[in-house]
Order: structure tokens, then C-alpha cells, then sequence
């Protein structure tokens, strides 16, 4: 045999050993947590190196926390802070992709017909749920702020620059930033060779891949009247995002009533139909976070109408009787988990 096809011998055996170990060595999963956006986070990834999956989900992190400096209104020199400031006096430029999420909220206003509006923070701050200055707004307070809440008065030029007609008026991306976060991090472990892997910012999960094991994700569904990690539910998706709105995430009790954090623009007053949570599966989490919040405040008709109206999108409502609508394409994707929940048809 010549040296050169001695080499050619060798390099064949290296590849094919490199094959067999690549092939041998079993995919562990690395899971981390981090707490921003005022909630919890956890990436769980499969892979057979833990060292990089441990940096994949830093990065992710690190993209997350970049967000959050960009659309947080609790952190004062944001880029959405800055729009508010400037209420009333002039546009503001801000970086492009605070610029997608403002737009697709904006189309969230006009697709849910104003249920979704990125100009509730007046509301937000007058209830301030979740918050130590919590309370029950007076009735000329609510009035006064529903002439700072309606979509359609952020202006924006050319060049990402938004404006709010009103002085006093507030944009709050509570509703769809987490959404787009959830996005990224799905986008940064896909572009790191990531193929099984479950994103989870503070209830909003996204499934990529399938399980390591090939099978289908199965998802619990909070059981609303119950601790968190009791599942009434299971959705099975795989490479979808699932998100969930809910009326036990965040509110406060007074005289034996619920006071909760999703507010109808119309009337300035958590949102009050019978539903109390709304889970969205669909493609992309900035759509499902939107989209989960519009459904509840549409209320189990018109929220039905609207999500069987979008391609893709499915939807589980439940309600205070403890009833389940689904959308047409879940009835063969969900279990009922407690038999106390009755699935509507
Ligand atoms: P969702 O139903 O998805 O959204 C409810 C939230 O959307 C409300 O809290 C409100 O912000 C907004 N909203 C209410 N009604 C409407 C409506 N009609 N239309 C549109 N939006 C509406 N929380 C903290 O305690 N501290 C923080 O520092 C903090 N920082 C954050 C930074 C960012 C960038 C984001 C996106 C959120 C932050 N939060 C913070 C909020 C926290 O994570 C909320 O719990 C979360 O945004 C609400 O999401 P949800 O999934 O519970 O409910
Ligand atoms: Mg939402």
C-alpha cells in the first residue's frame, strides 16, 4: 500500500470511529434557570456535550436580558419608558426589534378589535397588580384613564419612531414581550444545532423538537383552582409554543373578590366573562403570548371565532363552571386529566 492510500485507510477508520462514538454517546439533558421579565425562566436542552449546551442557554439568557433592558417598563431609561416619557411631545426612535414587537401588537389591537391594547399601562399602573401599591382604583380614576387606552393613538414615522398623542398615555408589552423572548431563545438553540428542548419564561413553554426519544411532547395544562404544577389537562405538540393567560397568575382578593391583571381596555376593569384561562398553541410565541390575552378578554365566543378565523392557532378556554371549549383542531390533541372539567362541544 502506498503512504497515500495508507492516509486515505486512516482517515476512513477515524471518521467511521468518530461515527460510532457520535452514535454511542447518548443525549443527557442541561437545564437552567434565571429569573428576569419579573417571573421565572428554565431551558431544559438535550445534548451530548454538556459544557456547550451549558453556554447555548447563557446565550439565550443573555438575549432575554438584552430584551428586557429594550421593552421593560420597569426599567426607566427603556426603550419603551422613553416613548412614554415623550408622550404628547415627540416620536422616539427605537431599535428594530422593539419596532416588530410595537407593530405586531399594534395588529394584535386590530385583529382582537381592541381587546389587545398596548396602551393599557395606564391601567396597569393604576391597579398595579402584582405590585405593593395594589389596589382598587375609584370609578372617576377609571374614567379618567380610559382617555389614555386605544391603540390607535400610537403614531409611528418612517424610521421606527413611535409617538403616544397624549401626554399621560403608556405603553405596557406585558402581554407579548415574554412572547417574543421565547421566540429568540427558540431561535438562538436551532441556529446552536439544538434539536430537542423545552423553553419555559414564566408559563410561556415552547417545545423544539420532539422529545429526544423521537415521541410527541406532552404538555400540562394548569389546573386553574388549583397549586401550580396541578395539570386539569395534556396538550401533545411538538414544535410548537404554548402559552397561557390566566386569572391566578396575578392578582389580589378584596372582600372576597378576584382582582386580576388582564384588563379590559373598554372598561378599565379586570377582564369578567366567565373565563379564567386561556391557553394558545400555535407556531410562534410572540402570537400565542397576544393571542392569549385578546381570548380572554374577548370572552369564549367571539375568542373561538377569532382563533378559527387564523391558520394554525388553537386554542383551550376554561371557565369559572369549570367548563372546556376547544378549537377545532385540539379535540383529538387534549386529555382531560380531571374529570371535574366538562369539554364542550
Ligand atoms: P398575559 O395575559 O400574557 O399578559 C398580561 C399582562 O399584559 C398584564 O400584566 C399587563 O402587563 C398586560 N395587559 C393587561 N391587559 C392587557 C390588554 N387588554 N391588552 C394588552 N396587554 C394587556 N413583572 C414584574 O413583576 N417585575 C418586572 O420587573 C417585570 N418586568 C417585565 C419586563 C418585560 C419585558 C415583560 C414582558 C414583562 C415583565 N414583567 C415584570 C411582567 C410579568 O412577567 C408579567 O407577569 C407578564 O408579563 C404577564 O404575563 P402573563 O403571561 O402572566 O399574562
Ligand atoms: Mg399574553
Amino acid at each position: 500500500m502506498t503512504k497515500k492510500v495508507n492516509l486515505y485507510f486512516c482517515v476512513i477508520i477515524l471518521l467511521f470511529v468518530s461515527l460510532l462514538s457520535g452514535c454511542s454517546k447518548k443525549k443527557e439533558p442541561v437545564t437552567d434557570s434565571a429569573y428576569m421579565l419579573g417571573t421565572h425562566l428554565n431551558i431544559t436542552i438535550w445534548t451530548e456535550n454538556e459544557d456547550e449546551g451549558k453556554k447555548v442557554i447563557k446565550e439565550c439568557f443573555k438575549r432575554i436580558s438584552e430584551i428586557e433592558k429594550k421593552m421593560s417598563v420597569n426599567i426607566k431609561d427603556s426603550e419603551i419608558n422613553n416613548i412614554n416619557k415623550n408622550a404628547g411631545k415627540e416620536f422616539v426612535k427605537v431599535s428594530a426589534e422593539t419596532s416588530k414587537v410595537l407593530n405586531k401588537a399594534l395588529k394584535y389591537g386590530e385583529i382582537s378589535n381592541g381587546a389587545f391594547d398596548l396602551t393599557v399601562g395606564k391601567f396597569v399602573k393604576l391597579w398595579g397588580i402584582g405590585t405593593y401599591n395594589e389596589r382598587i382604583p375609584s370609578k372617576s380614576e377609571i374614567d379618567d384613564a380610559l382617555k389614555y387606552v386605544d391603540y390607535k393613538l400610537l403614531k409611528k414615522d418612517e424610521k421606527n419612531g413611535y409617538k403616544l398623542d397624549k401626554e399621560g398615555m403608556r405603553i405596557d408589552l406585558g402581554g407579548i414581550a415574554k412572547g417574543y423572548a421565547a421566540d429568540e431563545a427558540y431561535r438562538i438553540l436551532k441556529s446552536n444545532g439544538i434539536e430537542n428542548a423545552v423553553i419555559n419564561l414564566g408559563g410561556n413553554i415552547f417545545t423544539l423538537g420532539t422529545r429526544p426519544d423521537g415521541e410527541i411532547w406532552k404538555i400540562g395544562i394548569q389546573d386553574p383552582f388549583e397549586p401550580t404544577g396541578t395539570y386539569m389537562g395534556i396538550v401533545q405538540f411538538s414544535d410548537k409554543a404554548i402559552v397561557t393567560s390566566g386569572n391566578y397568575e396575578r392578582f389580589f382578593i378584596k372582600n372576597n373578590k378576584r382582582y386580576h391583571h388582564i384588563i379590559d381596555p373598554k372598561t378599565g376593569y379586570p377582564s369578567e366573562n366567565g373565563i379564567i384561562s386561556t391557553t394558545i398553541i400555535t407556531n410562534h410565541s410572540i402570537d400565542a403570548d397576544a393571542l392569549s390575552t385578546s381570548v380572554y378578554i374577548l370572552g369564549v365566543k367571539k375568542g373561538l371565532d377569532l382563533i378559527e378565523k387564523l391558520d394554525d392557532v388553537e386554542c383551550i378556554i376554561v371557565t369559572k363552571n369549570r367548563k372546556v371549549y376547544l378549537s377545532s383542531g385540539m379535540k383529538d390533541k387534549f386529555k382531560i386529566k380531571n374529570n371535574s372539567f366538562q369539554i364542550e362541544n
